[in-house]
């Protein structure tokens, strides 16, 4: 079978350069491009980097473009990316409903697949169903996530997901009245649609990667579910399973669990 050929945008930062490696290693793979808007013309095993979303910037005709930017320029990158007859895999975070809507609809459009996790990480996805599943049977959740100081969005991707899983199960709770003596002290609250809530509080610290704990709270127990990624390649075999996958896809999907066998 033929391999597939696969483009890295963000090549230049710190997740670009591990999927560049994780592509490389990979003998279904073939690295055939790569994006970012710092080292233009730097060479990374052969392939130079451009600034452009281009099928004539690639050493060949490509599949799948993994993006790793930022949330200020990952909308456009998606779009960029179909309109060169792309499918997409998507690491970025940060993007909003209505962007989302409008990346189906072109994806379809297109005969193309586009696939969005928050976290690639195996055992993070495993933490958020965990939590989805602890959500029906314990009282109270909060989620506290840790990230490196270089992290451009608060709350992370994978805590907005993790908060709206529990909402849609935890039950509402009767509160007593708060007296805060320091604003944000009780961190961001996101609100189920059945009236369960959930306060999120983000740590960013040099030294961390990706970490996030959800700790349950009932009468006279905790439980606690934690991940940590303790380095970037805990995210890679999810990347490789999603560029593998979705060159048989078509349309959105949003989150690793929806390609993962028996999930
Ligand atoms: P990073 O080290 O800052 O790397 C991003 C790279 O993309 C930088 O070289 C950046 O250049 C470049 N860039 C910015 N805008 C661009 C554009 N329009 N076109 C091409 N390249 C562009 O960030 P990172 O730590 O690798 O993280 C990247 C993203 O992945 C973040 O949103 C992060 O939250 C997310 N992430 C997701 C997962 C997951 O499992 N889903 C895991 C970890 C991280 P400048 O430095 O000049 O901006």
């Amino acid at each position: 079978m033929k391999n597939i050929k696969v483009a890295v945008s963000g090549a230049c930062g710190r997740m670009g350069k591990t999927a560049i490696e994780a592509v490389n290693a990979d003998p279904a793979l073939d690295l055939s491009g790569l994006i970012d808007i710092n080292e233009i013309g730097a060479s990374y095993y052969g392939i130079k980097v451009t600034n452009e979303i281009k099928q004539t910037n690639f050493r060949e005709k490509t599949d799948v473009l993994i993006e790793f930017t930022h949330p200020k320029s990952v909308f456009e990158n998606i779009k960029k990316a179909l309109s060169e007859n792309l499918h997409c895999v998507v690491g970025t975070t940060g993007l909003a409903e209505a962007q989302l809507k409008e990346i189906e609809k072109m994806a379809l459009d297109k005969n193309l697949g586009v696939l969005i996790a928050p976290n690639f990480a195996i055992g993070a996805v495993l933490m958020m169903k965990f939590a989805q599943i602890a959500a029906k049977y314990m009282k109270s959740a909060e989620i506290i996530e840790l990230h490196h100081d270089k992290k451009a969005d608060s709350p992370s991707g994978t805590a907005l997901l993790t908060a709206k899983m529990i909402c849609e199960n935890i039950k509402p709770q009767i509160k007593n009245p708060d007296i805060i003596n320091l604003g944000g002290v009780r961190g961001g609250i996101m609100k189920g649609a059945g009236g369960g809530e959930v306060n999120v509080h983000s740590l960013r610290l040099p030294g961390l990667v990706a970490h996030q704990e959800v700790i349950f709270g009932d009468i006279g127990q905790t439980l606690t579910i934690r991940h940590d990624s303790l380095s970037r390649e805990s995210f890679m075999p999810g990347v490789v399973m999603a560029v593998k996958e979705i060159v048989k896809r078509k349309g959105l999907i949003i989150g690793l669990e929806n390609i993962m066998e028996g999930f």
